[in-house]
């Protein structure tokens, strides 16, 4: 399959894209759109074969949910029932924005490989100008999970979606890099009170500051399996081992010594005021002590090191305020948990 990128991030009277884009996702298609989080590779919701597709195109296991996005807020009652009214409250507050809500799921309506084995489904209304133009032209929902081949990091830019799925999807809306850099916030409604089941994009003192005190996931220590399913698997993986280093100057320049003097090669991914430590390749996530520009740039920083012959990566921890709580989430899994101790 032919995989056709086209750009949809200027003046430029767009409607022709849109419209191949609409026919597409009618046919039972996939197409690949830019989100204010990460890219997304949608299927029209309702349509199990077209939902399938994503599986297939992502490698993606099936009992891992999608996320349906929708265009109007209205819409949310045709999927979901029980809707309450802190969900109202949030939907006015954030949405369109980074905030998934996982509701009841009303019977019958979203295809059932969306939500495998759920009673609920996680709604959200995204805030990207070609999202929405996309979601309203079809005026139907999309279940859309990041547009990388599972396993890797999520796509901020048309060209990482290009290079994991080239010739198995066929057409990619080029909206240029994305901006929060990670994904939404994964809020389960259906718990009192509700429950942050992945940390991203819309933060808890935010959520906080709207409905009051919210449990966090990892607050259930006992609990067996996740019940985001998606946050058991391996991810943001990329090719040479990735830990977690301190932000301190004098550590990471203690690690690269004592590396390089084992013959290692050692990508940094850091902020700027890391640059001059002497890594063999530097990534920058931007100034100093600003998680918002660490999110916006950490995937690609993960990318661009399988593109190194780096042995090892390091990885600079951010503190968890903000959007940090989600950064260190995505982080611990790329590193799959490791620390470097010098
Ligand atoms: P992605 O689409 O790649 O951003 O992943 C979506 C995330 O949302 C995964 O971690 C899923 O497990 C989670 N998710 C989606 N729908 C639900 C749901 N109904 N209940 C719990 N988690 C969900
Ligand atoms: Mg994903």
């Amino acid at each position: 399959m032919e995989t056709k990128l086209v750009s949809v991030d200027n003046f430029l009277d767009n409607k022709m894209n849109y419209e191949q884009a609409v026919d597409i996702l009618k046919n039972g298609g996939v197409v690949a759109f830019p989100t204010e989080t990460v890219y997304g590779l949608g299927a029209l919701a309702t349509d199990e074969l077209a939902v399938q597709r994503i599986f297939e195109a992502k490698g993606r296991p099936s009992d891992n949910p999608l996320i349906v996005h929708i265009g109007n807020k209205e819409q949310v009652s045709d999927y979901a029932e029980a809707i309450t009214e802190d969900a109202d409250k949030l939907m006015d507050a954030c949405w369109p924005g980074p905030l998934t809500l996982v509701f009841h799921k009303k019977p019958g309506v979203i295809a059932s490989n969306v939500t495998p084995g759920f009673e609920t489904v996680g709604i959200r209304m995204p805030d990207h100008p070609v999202a929405l133009a996309l979601l309203r032209a079809l005026g139907q929902p999309l279940a859309a999970p990041s547009a990388n081949r599972s396993g890797k990091p999520s796509p901020t830019e048309a060209a990482h979606v290009y290079k994991d799925l080239e010739g198995l999807i066929p057409l990619i809306l080029d909206g240029g890099q994305t901006g929060v850099g990670v994904e939404s916030t994964v809020l389960d409604m259906t718990t009192n009170p509700p429950t942050i089941l992945r940390p991203g994009g819309t933060t808890q003192e935010t959520i906080e500051s709207i409905i009051g005190k919210i449990h966090s996931e990892n607050e259930f220590p006992g609990e067996q399996a996740p019940r985001s399913p998606g946050m058991k698997y391996l991810h943001y993986a990329p090719e040479a081992p990735l830990f977690i280093i301190q932000n301190d100057a004098q550590h990471i320049g203690i690690a690269l010594d004592s590396l390089h003097a084992e013959g290692r090669k050692v990508a940094l991914i850091a902020p700027d005021e890391f640059g001059d430590l002497g890594a063999d390749w530097y990534f920058s996530t931007g100034p100093a002590h600003n998680n918002e520009a660490t999110a916006t740039n950490l995937y690609a920083a993960i990318r661009k090191c399988d593109a190194t012959e780096a042995d090892i990566i390091l990885a600079v921890e951010t503190d968890l305020a903000g959007v940090g709580a989600a950064v260190m989430n995505r982080l611990m899994k790329a590193a799959e948990g490791k620390r470097y101790m010098n």
